[in-house]
């Protein structure tokens, strides 16, 4: 069967059989029943809608001289001449072909003779919106006075294109993207029809790949049953979409869900080994937490999404372990990734690295954790029982101060966290060490644990060259990730002498110049060991500065101000 022969062969004859376009067709019926025709129409919508169909069906039904109901009879002689093409009184024209004031002005010439042997003569314009502005001018001077027995049909589906001058002289009509179900059923009878066998499961992926356009559900239907003409199931569609089935999207979904970087890099690398479209998976996964937002938001689910029932079932599971704003941050963040990948020169590469950025959770600001956070914060210092503080507390007011000169404008969206009972412990770590003031880039986190991956053998040089013993201890470590422009160095719980030393402010403080030097940026620098850092990534925050440096990486430092009473 060669391509298009359905969408062809199914093409609607009579207004009944435009599906999803009643709004429209009903109208056309009851003005053709009432002899109330208009000059102009203009049918808009996005392409494989119905448009052109709905255009010829009216060009037979106003000129049938048999209407049963307002649909064309198709078997009088002038239905039957319109249809094979031979009627000299109905003309089709394509605007981008024929956007020229030339083809405006033959045409214009042309209008004024009485059609041959329809009642109407019908100009159907196809594109309209290519049409040149010379050429839009010479097509109102004919809409401004039309002969009695001419009608334009203008079918576009950019219709913001057209002159608002034309729009008013035309009745208009939007087409509506057709419903995924009514896209199914036409599927299943043409299928019946045409003696194939079908997966429902297979047509319903169809249609939710045809975005409302019955003509390319058609033409996928098409290619599908050339391809395997005895049955269309679920493998030869996602086959031919080259799209991905709902299952790995699902599971790709909740790896992400559970931040597991390990299963989400073995899933992406399977789809992109499978020959899959990476533009594609990602597309896929947006819908899939799109439809999750759907489902936390709305009871209307059935019509908003295009999904089978097992796939509905699998995203309500989902979406029951997921905060609407997560969904939205993930779809946020994976629409940004789509976008880069489209630029980018290695797609793949700039997709592990987002996707890894992301389930480091970097960028997010959770409404709902930082709520529970504030809540914490504000029971800690109601209950009087507040931890000493640490290096941060002294440190935030000042930087703040800073920011605060600088912004003045910004003070009204500062959260003001008191505290009222916090000793403030006497530290010489950073009073000690006076650093010339240099102008630093801002970087971003990225930047900078690249460069110090990347400078790693440079800096332990540097290092050594200032304290050799430093340089013996550091070098132990290794750079795990960099939250805020701190760069987290861990150790193997072994060395729980060279953690110590590390941590030294003296030293501490020296290794943070290296480094902010090194990367041209005020980085902080933290050693931990390996053991604390999975205890600390389970264990709820408890003082004060814990959850200021939370709220202050959240929201940024310009919001939160950490401020101390007497
Ligand atoms: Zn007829």
């Amino acid at each position: 069967m060669s391509h298009q022969a359905i969408y062809r062969k199914f093409r609607p004859k009579i207004f009944d059989d435009v599906l999803g376009q009643e709004h429209v067709t009903k109208t056309l019926k009851n003005q053709i029943l009432s002899d109330n025709i208009a000059h102009a129409y203009l049918f808009s919508g996005i392409r494989g809608t119905g448009k052109t169909s709905t255009a010829k069906i009216f060009a037979r039904a106003v000129n049938c001289t048999n209407s049963h109901d307002g649909n064309p009879c198709n078997e009088c002689e002038i239905c039957k001449s319109i249809l094979d093409e031979t009627n000299m009184d109905v003309i089709e024209m394509d605007a981008a072909s024929n956007n020229g004031v030339e083809d405006i002005r033959e045409l214009r010439d042309k209008v004024k003779f009485l059609p041959v042997k329809s009642k109407y003569k019908v100009y159907i314009i196809d594109e309209v919106h290519m049409l040149s502005k010379g050429a839009f001018n010479a097509l109102l001077k004919t809409l401004e006075e039309p002969p009695e027995h001419l009608l334009f049909i203008l079918a576009t589906t950019e219709p913001q294109k057209i002159p608002a001058t034309i729009l008013s002289r035309c009745q208009r009509f939007d087409l509506k993207r057709i419903k995924s179900s009514v896209i199914v059923e036409n599927m299943e009878k043409i299928c019946q029809e045409i003696n194939v066998k079908y997966d429902e499961k297979a047509l319903k992926l169809i249609a939710a790949n045809s975005e409302g356009a019955m003509r390319d559900a058609l033409s996928i239907l098409d290619r599908c049953v050339s391809f395997n003409n005895e049955e269309v199931d679920y493998e030869t569609v996602i086959n031919l979409l080259g799209t991905v089935n709902y299952q790995v999207v699902m599971e790709a979904a909740s790896s992400l869900m559970d931040k597991s970087i390990e299963k989400t890099m073995i899933l992406v690398d399977d789809i992109l080994n499978s020959g899959k479209e990476l533009s594609f998976f990602l597309d896929e996964l947006i819908i899939c937490f799109r439809n999750m937002l759907i489902i936390k938001t709305t009871n209307s689910t059935d019509n908003l999404m295009r999904v089978s029932e097992d796939e509905a079932e699998a995203l309500k599971n989902a979406s029951s372990k997921i905060s609407v704003d997560e969904i939205v941050n993930y779809i946020e963040d994976l629409s940004t990734a789509q976008l880069e990948c489209k630029r980018s020169l290695n797609p793949r590469v700039l997709l592990e690295t987002k996707l890894i950025k992301m389930l480091h959770g970097v960028n997010h600001t959770d409404i709902e954790t930082l709520t529970k956070r504030i809540e914490e914060l504000e029971n800690i210092i109601k209950s009087g029982n507040v931890p000493v503080a640490r290096q941060s507390a002294k440190a935030a007011p000042s930087r703040q101060t800073a920011v605060h000169n600088d912004f003045p404008a910004q003070e009204t969206r500062k959260t003001v966290v008191s505290e009222h009972a916090v000793k403030q412990e006497t530290s010489h770590d950073t009073s000690n060490s006076v650093q010339e003031p240099r102008n630093f880039e801002n970087k971003s986190d990225e930047a900078i644990f690249n460069a110090i991956i990347n400078g790693w053998q440079a800096i332990l040089k540097k290092v050594r060259s200032e304290n050799a013993g430093l340089q013996a201890i550091i070098r132990e470590s290794k750079l795990t990730e960099v939250v805020n422009k701190k760069a987290v160095f861990e150790f193997d719980p072994k060395f729980t002498f060279h953690i110590n030393a590390a941590n030294q402010p003296k030293n501490r403080q020296k290794f943070k110049d290296v480094i902010s030097s090194f990367v041209n940026d005020n980085c902080e620098v933290e050693f931990i060991s390996k053991r604390e850092k999975e205890e600390k990534s389970n264990k709820p925050k408890q003082t004060i500065e814990d959850i200021y440096e939370d709220l202050k990486n959240e929201f940024g430092e310009e919001i939160v101000e950490f401020k101390q009473e007497d």
